[in-house]
C-alpha cells in the first residue's frame, strides 16, 4: 500500500449542532484506524445554530480539520462544491454530517478505489417494507429524470461518494451555477462502481432538506440535464398541424361525396385557420425553444470532452512513484 496518501473528507453541515459531535466521533474512530493521512473539511452552510462554533472547536484540537463558513445558507450542493474545490486529497469522500452516510463504509470505498475504480458511488437501499414519502418521491424523480435526460443518474444515489484526484479535477472544472452533483458526476464519466448501503436513522436533529429544497434540487436536475421541456412547443406544433390535416381531409370527404351542403357555412375555413395558426405559432415557439436550449448548453461552459489517463500510463507512473520511495 502507498504511504503518504492523503484522504479528504468533505462534510456540508447546516444547523447540525446536535448530530455533528456524534458524527465526528464516529468518523475519527474510522480514520484513526487507516494507514493514510487525512483532512476533514467541514462546510458550515450559513447555520444559525452552534454548528460554526462546533466545527471551529474540532479544528482547534485537530490540525487535520479545516473549516469553511458560508455567509448565508446557499444549500447542500453549493456546500459540497465548496468542500470539493478545497480538497487536496488523492481520494476525496463527500458525506453528510448527520450519520446517515456511515463512516464505517470508508475502508470499503478505499479498497474499491484501490482496485482500479476512479469513482465509488453509493446507493441507498431502504429497509424492505418501509414506505415513506421520501422514498416514493425519490423513486419517481429518478424514473422521470432518466427518461428525459441524456445523462443517466443512479436511482437512490447519494452524495456519499469517493472520487480520485483525476475524476474530482474533472468535476471541479465544470463551472455551471445550477449544480446537481449526482448528475454531473455521472456526466463526467470515468470508471465507477456502486456500493449499496442501508441508510441508518439520523444521529440527531431533523432533516434539513425542506420540501422547497427538494423541489429546487429536482428542477436543477431536470432543467440542467434535459432539453425535453424546450421541445414541447415543437411537438405541440406538430400535433396541431396533424389536426389541421385531418380536418382538411374530413371536409374534403364531404365535398367528394357531394354532401357539402350539410356542412355548417364557415365552419371548415374557420376551423382550418385556427388549427393552422396554432400549429405555426407552436412550431415557431419550438424553434425558439431549441435555440434557447443551444444557448443554454453554451453558457454552461461544460468542456466538450474529458480525457482520462490510459491504464498503461497509470501503471508506469505508479512504478516510478514506487522507485522514488
Ligand atoms: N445541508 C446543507 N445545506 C442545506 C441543507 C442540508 O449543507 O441547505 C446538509 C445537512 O447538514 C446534511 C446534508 O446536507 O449534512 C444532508 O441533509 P439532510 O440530512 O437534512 O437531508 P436528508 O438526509 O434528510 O435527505
Ligand atoms: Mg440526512
Amino acid at each position: 500500500m502507498k504511504k503518504n496518501r492523503l484522504l479528504s473528507i468533505v462534510v456540508p453541515a447546516y444547523n447540525e449542532e446536535e448530530a455533528l459531535p456524534l458524527f465526528y466521533e464516529q468518523l475519527r474512530d474510522v480514520l484513526d484506524e487507516l494507514p493514510d493521512a487525512y483532512e476533514i473539511i467541514f462546510v458550515n452552510d450559513g447555520s444559525s445554530d452552534k454548528t460554526g462554533e462546533i466545527i471551529e472547536g474540532f479544528a482547534a484540537e485537530n490540525a487535520s480539520v479545516r473549516t469553511v463558513h458560508f455567509s448565508r445558507n446557499f444549500g447542500h450542493q453549493a456546500a459540497l462544491s465548496a468542500g470539493l474545490q478545497r480538497a487536496k486529497g488523492d481520494y476525496t469522500i463527500s458525506m453528510d454530517g448527520d450519520g446517515q452516510h456511515p463512516p464505517k463504509l470508508i475502508p470499503e470505498m478505499i479498497r474499491l478505489a484501490d482496485s482500479g475504480y476512479d469513482i465509488v458511488l453509493t446507493q441507498r437501499i431502504e429497509p424492505e417494507g418501509k414506505s415513506s414519502f421520501k422514498k416514493w418521491s425519490s423513486e419517481t424523480f429518478y424514473k422521470i429524470l432518466n427518461k428525459v435526460s441524456d445523462t443517466q443518474t443512479l436511482p437512490g444515489g447519494a452524495d456519499f461518494r469517493l472520487m480520485n484526484r483525476e475524476s474530482l479535477d474533472a468535476l471541479i472544472a465544470l463551472p455551471e451555477f445550477h449544480r446537481f452533483l449526482r448528475g454531473m458526476v455521472s456526466w463526467i464519466g470515468f470508471r465507477s462502481v456502486i456500493l449499496p448501503f442501508e441508510v441508518p436513522e439520523r444521529l440527531a436533529g431533523k432533516t434539513k432538506y425542506s420540501l422547497k429544497k427538494m423541489v429546487r434540487l429536482a428542477s436543477d436536475a431536470v432543467f440542467s440535464f434535459s432539453m425535453l421541456p424546450l421541445y414541447i412547443g415543437l411537438s405541440a406544433g406538430a400535433l396541431f398541424f396533424v389536426l389541421a390535416l385531418i380536418e382538411a381531409i374530413y371536409v374534403l370527404s364531404f365535398w367528394i361525396s357531394g354532401r357539402s351542403s350539410s356542412l355548417a357555412p364557415g365552419w371548415s375555413s374557420l376551423m382550418f385557420m385556427m388549427l393552422i395558426i396554432g400549429a405555426i405559432l407552436m412550431i415557431i415557439m419550438g424553434f425558439i425553444g431549441v435555440y434557447v436550449g443551444y444557448i443554454f448548453q453554451e453558457v454552461k461552459h461544460r468542456p466538450v470532452y474529458i480525457c482520462r489517463t490510459a491504464p498503461s500510463e497509470k501503471k508506469s507512473s505508479e512504478a516510478s512513484e514506487a522507485s522514488d520511495d
